[in-house]
């Protein structure tokens, strides 16, 4: 895309298409600071893990850094609903290296995907082959729910340790089969 102007977008092949809202996507990339932990970073260069988050004897690795195995075909997503309980289960694991205590493995919710589409309401999926289970109005109230349960506590330690407890976030929106989930 080369240029952006009113009702319309330009491609960087000069064609001209009209468009009221135009999305520009870039991709992600982990953080340079991955370079120091591992050689074998994967394609968004991130450090590969075990199913405990661990990359090296002493290097335990969380969120978008993190190549974490979701199941046996993916990895898991650079997005809050597993770098929250990547973060959760990575600093479980370190605390219990040191005290000689044995690991918690990864073991996230349903991947899901939810977008807000403004007037148009909102779209939920379920799966990795993102099926839509919702859309209008009702993917609008499910994309609210989530942004009003996804926040962590910030001030109640007793409500932080809670928390911190929880890696494996229930949606209650159309559960399906256990195969589509975790192993
Ligand atoms: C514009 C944008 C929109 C997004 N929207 C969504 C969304 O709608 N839904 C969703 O699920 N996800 C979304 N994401 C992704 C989500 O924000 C990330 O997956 C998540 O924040 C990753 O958490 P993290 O803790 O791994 O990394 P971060 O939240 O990036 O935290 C890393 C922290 O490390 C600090 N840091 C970096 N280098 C150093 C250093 N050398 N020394 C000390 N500190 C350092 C950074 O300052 C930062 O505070 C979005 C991301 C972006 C950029």
């Amino acid at each position: 895309m080369t240029e952006v102007g009113d009702g319309y977008a330009v491609l960087s092949d000069g064609t001209q298409v009209p468009a009221d809202v135009v999305v520009w996507s870039i991709g992600m990339r982990a953080s340079e600071l991955t370079r120091q932990i591992s050689a074998e970073l994967d394609h968004l260069g991130r450090v590969p893990v075990d199913r405990h988050l661990r990359a090296l004897p002493a290097v335990f690795v969380a969120g978008d850094t993190a190549a974490a195995p979701f199941d046996a075909d993916h990895t898991v997503m650079q997005a809050c609903q597993h770098a929250t309980p990547l973060g959760k289960v990575a600093g479980y694991n370190a605390a219990a290296d040191l005290l000689g205590l044995p690991p918690r493995e990864f073991r996230p919710g349903p991947y899901v995907t939810c977008l807000d589409l403004g007037a148009a309401g909102g779209v939920f999926t379920r799966g990795w082959d993102r099926t839509v289970m919702a859309a209008g109005a009702e993917g609008g109230a499910i994309k609210k729910w989530i942004n009003q349960v996804i926040h962590p506590p910030v001030d109640d330690a007793e409500a932080i340790l809670a928390a911190a407890d929880q890696v494996r976030i229930e949606l209650p929106f159309f559960p399906r089969a256990e195969e589509d989930d975790a192993a």
